[in-house]
């Protein structure tokens, strides 16, 4: 029998309210765009690697951070394999008698999904997964990233597999298994694909972008200059990014023509790891300016003060356990 250690690339909505994704909805969250596997033999060697690419036909657009992340972008997947013929093309690489291995559950599922969407007639094996191993392994709870896990086994960083490429990932994942000290027991942790729902969470409030990092999102074009929801054109920050809340932040902005916006901007964890954010720019009232002010003075005297120290922007652990409506004084 032959261990398959799979690692996928996929590609996601631009927005949620694209037309693409409504057209599916969550049948279809996330579309896979690449394959990558690294083969080990029942010794636990790693006897060969594996990269299929897959030409997306449904959610044509690569999401810019997809993009940025994997390298790979419509040009570069537009001679590839549609789904159903790059899976049939892996699935024979793999071979007769195998397992999959994954790091985490998010793989499988997304697997599942395609399949099932693709309507490709071709079981899948029994999954297994390697991170709760690790886990086990070496007495810790929850999730670990890879990259922690491979410096705590000292696997080495190689300079040409880069991260975020599946067939690195996956070579590197195969490393950290075949390290720990019993791989075997990876058969404890029978993975089962879990439905991909990520509305559930949405639903509670809108979406409109995803974002790799609250702070990144801070520094962008659309929170340092928001758009003016009558003229369309950027207007110009007053205040700072006021945290009302985790995740939850207010901040005056000026359009020339159309005077003082009040900015809200609340973030929230998505289950893919990624944030969403949702903004809202709209004519100032009388009580929003003085609400602000006073919120950014307060907010500012805090901090002198070290209340701020230990903040962490991106920690929106408690965003749903506060999900509160905007305090709109
Ligand atoms: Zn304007």
């Amino acid at each position: 029998m032959q261990y398959i250690v799979l690692d996928l690339e996929w590609n996601q909505p631009v927005s949620y309210q694209s037309s693409a994704y409504r057209k599916v909805g969550d049948r279809l969250l996330f579309e896979v765009i690449q394959f990558g596997a690294a083969k080990l033999n029942e010794k636990f060697e790693i006897v060969d690697t594996i990269s299929v690419p897959v030409r997306p036909t449904h959610y044509l657009t690569i999401h810019p951070r997809v993009k940025r992340m994997t390298g790979l972008s419509s040009e570069v997947l537009c001679d590839a394999p549609e789904f159903a013929e790059g899976f049939t093309a892996f699935m024979d690489w793999c071979g007769d008698d195998f397992v999959f291995l994954t790091w985490g559950c998010d793989d499988v599922s997304v697997l599942q999904q395609n399949v099932d969407f693709f309507r490709v007639e071709r079981e899948l094996p029994k999954m297994y997964d390697i991170q709760r191993l690790y886990a086990a392994a070496v007495g810790k709870s929850g999730q670990t990233a890879l990259k922690t896990a491979m410096e705590t086994l000292e696997v080495q960083v190689e300079e040409e597999r880069t991260f975020h490429n599946a067939m690195h990932d996956a070579y590197y994942t195969a490393e950290v298994f075949r390290r720990l000290p019993k791989p075997m027991d990876v058969f404890k942790y029978e993975e089962q694909p879990k439905k991909l729902c990520h509305n559930e969470r949405r639903s509670k409030f809108r979406v409109t972008d995803t974002v790799a990092s609250v702070r990144e999102a801070m520094e962008s074009e659309k929170l340092v200059s928001p758009v003016c929801p009558t003229c369309g054109k950027p207007t110009k920050r007053q205040t700072e990014l006021v945290p009302q809340a985790p995740g939850k932040y207010v901040a005056l902005s000026k359009c020339q023509n159309h005077g003082v916006m009040f900015v809200k901007v609340r973030f929230s964890e998505l289950p893919d790891g990624q944030k969403g954010m949702h903004l809202s720019v709209l004519p100032a009232s009388h009580q929003n300016r003085a609400y602000v002010h006073t919120k950014e003075l307060q907010y500012q005297l805090k901090r002198k003060r070290g209340d701020y120290d230990s903040f962490d922007v991106e920690d929106l652990s408690d965003t749903f356990m506060s999900n509160m409506p905007f305090e709109d004084a």
